[in-house]
């Protein structure tokens, strides 16, 4: 196996469960850095600017940086840009969604635009579903931050931006282009960011039907770890629902370690 020249880390259930560090994750990542490991941190949250991630992330005794931030909603900007540089884009979603479409020389709008982008929207609500529609009918290109339909939340799970998604996509009838995982699209915008080939890229990530499944669909190596989403009652019925087998499993990040270590020596095969 060729050495790794890129790591793409998911956040939730891999390094941290929502205000808690998982069990090894900072020495994972010091290890990445002392082995000089390129990497970056990939999420679905749209909502959160690079700077913000970062600074949970750090807050948590994983010291990281914006520049290592990779989200849906900074795949969406680019994305959008690639096709139409300048874009007028309308957006349903919050401060890293905003963000990201200003950074990338998007031009916001409240009047017809050419994109319509959607994350998760706490204010979301009738007005704003009829609008999106309106400019979709008009001729508008849907965009989707990211497909999740719940999230976990210090109250159990609460509706993602997936949920929102299909209010819209129910009323205007037009699938969005989605961005974040299972999307190929957001794991090859965080390879070209660490200018690699998703080839020689591999996600790491708790999540079969996520993380594993982006890999695999942007044609990246993938290792799932059994901290977070998946158990060893589940992983069955995740493997056979997306047809998507990681090439790895690690129990632990102490085990993802290991297998790092090792596969940069190259004795893995
Ligand atoms: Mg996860």
């Amino acid at each position: 196996m060729e050495r790794i020249q890129g790591l793409l880390i998911d956040l939730d259930g891999t390094l941290y469960h929502g205000k808690h560090r998982i069990e090894g994750a900072d020495l994972f990542i010091r290890m990445l850095r002392e082995s000089n490991v390129p990497f970056l941190f990939v999420t679905n949250n749209s909502s959160r600017t690079p700077e913000q991630v970062a600074q949970h992330l750090t807050g948590m005794g994983i010291p990281a940086e914006p520049e290592e931030v990779c989200t849906s909603s900074l795949a969406a900007a680019s994305y959008i840009s690639h096709e139409l540089p300048g874009a007028k884009v309308a957006i349903l979603g919050e401060e890293g969604l905003r963000t990201a479409m200003i950074r990338e020389g998007l031009e916001l709008t409240e009047e017809q635009p050419q994109y319509v982008v959607q994350g998760i929207d706490r204010s979301f609500n009738y007005e704003s579903l009829s609008k999106a529609v309106e400019w979709i009918h008009a001729g508008a290109i849907s965009v989707l931050t990211n497909p999740d339909l719940l999230l976990p939340s210090d109250h159990g799970l609460t509706p993602g931006a997936g949920s929102l998604g299909a209010a819209i996509e129910a009323a205007s009838a037009v699938k969005p282009v989605v961005i974040g995982k299972p999307s190929s699209i957001l794991m090859k915008y965080a390879a070209d960011r660490l200018g690699i080939s998703p080839a020689d890229a591999v996600v790491i990530g708790d999540n079969i039907r996520t993380d594993i499944a982006a890999g695999a669909h942007a044609g990246c190596k993938t290792i799932l770890v059994m901290t977070g989403i998946t158990t060893e009652h589940n992983l069955q019925d995740h493997q056979t629902a997306t047809g998507v087998k990681p090439d790895f499993i690690c129990k632990d990040l102490m085990e993802t370690v290991g297998l790092i270590r090792d596969w940069q020596q190259g004795t893995v095969t």
